[in-house]
C-alpha cells in the first residue's frame, strides 16, 4: 500500500473527476487521481489545422477512428480494445468510451443546457421513473457556478424549459445562420420557439483560454481551450494548486473496505506493467462514467458488502438511461444556388429547438410524458451520402449542379428523454473479463412505449417543418422502431446509481454519497434520478460543484472520518 497521504481518491478525469479535483483541491484538498488513459495534451496534440488530404481516407471515419481520423478520441470509441462488454441476447447497446486524460470531455458536442424546475419532479408529475431530492432552486446558484467557471455561451430566452442563467454570466451566442433562421421561421408557423444553443464554447476570452475563432472543428479538440475540455481548464487549474496527483494509465478494479465496511483503498492495474496496486483513500470519489462506475462497485466483493459496494438496494445497474435518438434530412429547395460566403461558426448549430409540449402534456393531449428538443446540422457541405448517385454526368455541367446545391440540405436531430424500465440495466457478466482481468459489463436494452411514441412525433414535426420549407419528404414516417438509434448510441448514459431520499431504492442521497458507505461518492451521471432531453454533461458538472463542496464541508467538520 502506497504511504502517500491524500484527502480523496478520485477516480476518473471527465467531466465528473476533473470537477470533482478542481472543487476539491480549490478548497484544500489533497486529490489523487487516478485515470485509466493516458496522458494527453491538447496543446500539443490536437490536429486543429491539419488538411484532410494530409489524412488516410481523406479523414473519413473507420472502425477504429469512428469520428473521423482527426477526432480527439486518441484512444477509445465504440470498441475499446482489449476491454469488450457484453450485450443479452436481443440487446444492442453501443458504449463509448475515452481511455484518455479529460476522458470524453476532450471531443464531446458542448451543448450546455440547463434542466429546469419541469426535470426534477417528473415522478410526481406523471407516475414514471423517479423523482430528484431537490428542485431546480437548489441547483440554480450552482448552474451559474459552473457555466461561469467553464464558459458557455447563450442567450436568456424566458422560456419555460430554458431557465435563464443570472446576467452576465453566459457569453454572447454566435449569430444564426441562415438555414437556422429559415428553420426558425417555419418552426414558428407551428408554435415551436427557436433559441440560441449553450454551448460550453468561450466566445470573449477567459484565463488562459482563447476565445473561439470559429475556422476548426470541435471534435478534433480546441488547443486554444475556447471548446471546453477537462484537459485546458479544470485540471490545469487543479494542478495549479499544487494539491493534485495526477496518476494516469491507472486501470481501477475495485473498492476495497475496512471490517466495517467502509472504504479504505483503492486497487487498480497499472496499465503498462499490468501489475495490480493498492493505494489508501480516506475517501473515495468514483466518476469514471456512469457505467464504468457501477461496474468497479459490483466488482468490489466483500463480506460486507456481498451484493457489491454500496448496493444493498440492489440499485447499481438499474435505471439505465439514455437520450432518444432520430434524425431527418431534406434539401431546402430556397437554399439551392445561393452565394457561397463563409457561415462556419463554432462548428455546431447556433440555433436549436427546444421542447415546447410541457403544456399538451399537461392537458394529456400527447401519448408519451417526457420532452425532446432538435439540434440542427446545416452549413456548406454536399447534401447527404446519396448524393454521388443522383448528380450523374461530368464535366463543367456537373460540378455547376454540385456548386447549386452546395449547402441546401438541413438535418434535424431529435435528442429526447427517455424513462427508465426494468429491462434497461447493466450487470456483471462473470463469464467474461477483461484484458487487466477484471469481470466486464453487460448491457440489457429495450425501448419502450414511451420513448417509440415520442419519436413518432418528432418525426412527424420534423416532416411539417420541411415541409414548410417546401421540401420534397414524403407524408409517410419512418417506422419509430426502426429510426430511433441504439442505445446508448447518444452517449448520455446515466443513472445506474442513482440519487434519492431512501436507501431503499437509490444508491445515494442527494449528496452522491452511497447510503451504505459514508466515505464513498460518486460524482458522474451514475447518480441521475431521470434524464432530462438537455444533454447531460452540465449538470454532471454541477452537480459535482455542488457535492464536492459539500464534501469539503464534511471533511473540514471532521463528520467523515
Ligand atoms: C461524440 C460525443 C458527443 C457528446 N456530446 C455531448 C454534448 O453535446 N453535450 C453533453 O452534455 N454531453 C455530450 N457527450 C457526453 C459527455 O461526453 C459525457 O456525458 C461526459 O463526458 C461524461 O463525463 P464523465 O466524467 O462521467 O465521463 P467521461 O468523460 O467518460 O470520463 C470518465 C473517465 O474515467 C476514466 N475511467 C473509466 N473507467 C475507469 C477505471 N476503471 N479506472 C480509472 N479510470 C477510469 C475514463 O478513461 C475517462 O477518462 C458527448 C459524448 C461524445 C463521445
Ligand atoms: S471552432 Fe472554436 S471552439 Fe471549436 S475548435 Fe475551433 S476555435 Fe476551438
Amino acid at each position: 500500500m502506497s504511504d502517500q497521504a491524500y484527502d480523496v481518491v478520485v477516480v476518473g478525469s471527465g467531466a465528473g473527476g476533473a470537477m470533482a479535483a478542481h472543487t476539491l483541491t480549490k478548497l484544500g484538498k489533497r486529490v489523487l487521481m487516478l485515470e485509466a488513459g493516458r496522458d494527453y495534451d491538447p496543446v500539443t496534440e490536437t490536429p486543429m489545422f491539419n488538411s484532410p488530404a494530409d489524412a488516410p481516407l481523406r479523414g473519413a471515419p473507420t472502425p477504429d477512428k469512428n469520428f473521423g481520423y482527426y477526432d480527439a478520441t486518441v484512444d477509445g470509441g465504440w470498441e475499446v480494445p482489449g476491454e469488450p462488454y457484453t450485450m443479452a441476447d436481443n440487446t444492442e447497446f453501443k458504449w463509448w468510451r475515452a481511455r484518455m486524460l479529460g476522458g470524453r470531455t476532450n471531443h464531446w458536442g458542448r451543448y450546455s443546457l440547463r434542466f429546469s424546475h419541469h426535470d426534477f419532479k417528473g415522478f410526481s408529475r406523471d407516475g414514471f421513473g423517479a423523482d430528484w431530492p431537490f428542485e431546480y432552486d437548489e441547483l440554480a446558484p450552482w448552474y451559474d457556478r459552473t457555466e461561469e467557471l467553464v464558459g458557455v455561451c447563450g442567450t436568456n430566452t424566458g422560456l419555460d424549459d430554458m431557465p435563464d442563467s443570472s446576467p452576465d454570466i453566459l457569453m454572447p451566442p454566435p449569430k444564426p445562420r441562415v438555414p437556422e433562421l429559415l428553420v426558425a421561421a417555419a418552426a414558428g408557423k407551428l408554435g415551436i420557439p427557436a433559441a440560441p444553443m449553450h454551448r460550453a464554447i468561450l466566445t470573449r476570452p477567459k484565463d488562459d483560454r482563447a476565445a473561439c475563432f470559429w475556422a476548426t472543428q470541435c471534435g478534433r479538440g480546441c488547443s486554444i481551450g475556447a471548446a471546453f475540455q477537462t484537459t485546458t481548464s479544470l485540471i490545469p487549474m487543479a494542478k495549479a494548486t499544487g494539491l493534485l496527483t495526477v496518476q494516469t494509465d491507472a486501470m481501477v478494479r475495485s473498492v476495497e473496505v475496512d471490517a466495517q465496511g467502509r472504504a479504505e483503498a483503492v486497487t487498480y492495474i497499472d496499465r503498462k506493467t499490468g501489475a495490480p496496486r493498492t493505494v489508501a483513500a480516506p475517501v473515495v470519489v468514483l466518476a469514471a462514467s456512469a457505467c464504468e462506475s457501477a461496474r468497479i462497485l459490483l466488482n468490489s466483493k466483500s463480506e460486507q458488502h456481498p451484493q457489491g459496494l454500496a448496493n444493498r438496494s440492489g440499485q447499481v445497474g438499474r435505471n439505465l438511461m439514455d437520450s432518444t435518438g432520430a434524425n431527418m434530412s431534406a434539401v431546402i429547395p430556397a437554399l439551392k444556388g445561393r452565394p457561397i460566403y463563409n457561415e462556419d461558426g463554432h462548428t455546431a448549430n447556433h440555433l436549436f429547438l427546444p421542447w415546447w409540449g410541457h403544456d399538451m402534456q399537461a392537458r394529456g393531449e400527447l401519448d408519451f410524458a417526457r420532452g425532446y428538443h432538435f439540434e440542427m446540422s446545416t452549413g456548406f457541405k454536399p447534401p447527404g451520402g446519396y448524393y454521388p448517385e443522383k448528380l450523374q454526368g461530368y464535366g463543367v455541367e456537373m460540378k455547376r449542379r454540385a456548386r447549386f446545391d452546395y449547402g441546401s440540405q438541413i438535418s434535424l436531430a431529435l435528442r429526447g428523454e427517455m424513462v427508465p424500465n426494468a429491462d434497461c440495466y447493466m450487470e456483471i457478466d462473470d463469464a467474461v473479463t477483461d484484458r487487466w482481468g477484471i469481470p466486464v459489463a453487460k448491457f440489457h436494452w429495450k425501448w419502450s412505449e414511451q420513448e417509440l411514441n415520442q419519436v413518432r412525433h418528432g418525426l412527424a414535426t420534423a416532416r411539417d417543418i420541411f415541409k414548410l420549407l417546401g421540401a420534397d419528404v414524403p407524408d409517410e414516417l419512418p417506422d419509430p422502431a426502426e429510426a430511433i438509434k441504439k442505445g446508448g448510441e447518444i452517449i448520455h448514459e446515466v443513472g445506474t446509481t442513482r440519487m434519492g431520499t431512501s436507501p431503499k431504492d437509490s444508491v445515494t442521497n442527494q449528496w452522491g454519497q452511497a447510503w451504505d458507505c459514508d466515505n464513498l461518492f460518486v460524482m458522474d451521471g451514475g447518480v441521475f434520478a431521470s434524464n432530462p432531453h438537455k444533454n447531460c454533461t452540465l449538470t454532471i458538472m454541477t452537480l459535482t460543484m455542488r457535492n464536492a463542496s459539500w464534501l469539503a464541508e464534511q471533511l473540514n467538520k471532521g463528520a467523515i472520518a
